[in-house]
């Protein structure tokens, strides 16, 4: 071989060697609703496991739609983790994410679960059934959201006020199960078994059915799972107050709404963002995201934290979620006709 050949083999092997040596430099750019802690040890795996640099910004869920919406086609964001199906259909309707396709998602995440035009994927569930005090409530008294309109219910429920897209949500899927009249016929009789005027968070409900206020409430598991295992003993007394009822099982099933990932209008690392939603739907991601938040995986068949399980299995709604967000409006403006503050 002679000298020109050996120069030109080596410019060869050097300019191949480019892309591989460039890929350490692969990044992907995450906005999450998510906080740091519940979804950063999965984002390093990811990226030990492919090399790609996931930068994370945290923000609250509102909050980060409105900064995707005000970045439009210039944000630096690939893709929006983030709660609530309504919300992550607000953010379709805004523009703000784009429809991709993907074998792996379609296969991992149930139908029902993600947007039937791509623009968005569920990755774990977020039941909202009915707590009741043990004790004062016999579970046996219970059957659905919709038999809570009784009067033997009066002066006995606690839930937050309907500003709260998790209860916008429930009460679109009651909207798409029974209609607008029955709903608001139901929502006007349950209003009036409030035990107060709605206010705090889910956990404010817990703790305000612990604490002998009301002997109902209403909330997501997540939040009964994270009192259970808080720091603060007033937290955990409260929580074991409570039980579970999963409503509507002779029926259509109790609410479930989703967190879930979707790849922004601007996304200038497609593949990557492609690619890490796609790691978040394999079964040993679903084990731990779905444990740390305390909620339900959304992919099937898998392994299950042993709070979750102690609440026993029960029958989800299987409401494609797509209709809570397209129902929200109608939803809120029922509500406000029914002096739901
Ligand atoms: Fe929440």
């Amino acid at each position: 071989m002679n000298k020109l050949r050996i120069v030109f083999w080596a410019i060869a092997i050097f300019l191949m060697a480019g892309p591989i040596g460039a890929s350490a430099a692969e990044e992907v750019n995450l906005y999450s609703a998510r906080k740091e802690k519940l979804i950063k040890p999965l984002l390093d795996q990811f990226s030990a496991q492919t090399g790609i640099m996931v930068n994370l910004v945290t923000g609250k869920a509102d909050a980060l739609l409105k900064k995707l919406k005000s970045e439009g086609i210039n944000s630096p964001a690939d893709v929006l983790l983030t709660t609530d199906a309504g919300r992550l259909h607000r953010a379709k309707v805004a523009g703000v994410i784009q429809p991709f396709h993907s074998a792996v998602l379609k296969n991992a995440i149930p139908p029902q679960y993600r947007d039937t035009e791509g623009h968005w994927y569920g990755l774990s569930l977020r039941a909202r059934p009915i707590m009741y005090v043990k004790g004062r409530v016999n579970p046996s008294e219970l059957s659905s959201y919709e038999a809570l309109a009784d009067k033997k219910w009066k002066n006995r429920i606690c839930i937050r006020s309907s500003s709260n897209i998790y209860n916008q949500s429930l009460i679109a899927s009651m909207i798409s199960a029974n209609g607008i009249k029955k709903t608001e016929a139901w929502a006007k009789k349950f209003v009036k078994n409030f035990a107060r005027p709605p206010k705090g968070g889910d956990r404010d409900q817990i703790k305000g059915a612990a604490s002998g206020q009301c002997d109902i409430a209403i909330a997501n598991t997540y939040y009964l799972a994270g009192m259970l295992k808080a720091k603060d003993k007033k937290q955990r007394a409260a929580a074991n107050k409570v039980a579970v009822f999963w409503p509507n099982q002779s029926d259509r099933g109790s609410h479930v709404n989703i967190s879930g990932a979707a790849l922004t209008i601007s996304a200038k690392n497609r593949a990557n963002a492609i690619q890490l939603i796609e790691f978040l739907s394999t079964p040993k991601s679903q084990e731990w995201y779905a444990e740390t938040n305390g909620e339900y995986p959304a992919r099937k068949g898998v392994k299950m934290s042993d709070t979750l399980n102690s609440w026993g299995k029960f029958k989800a709604d299987d409401l494609n979620l797509v209709n809570l967000g397209k129902l929200n409006p109608k939803a809120v403006m029922l509500m406000d006709r029914a002096g739901w503050k």
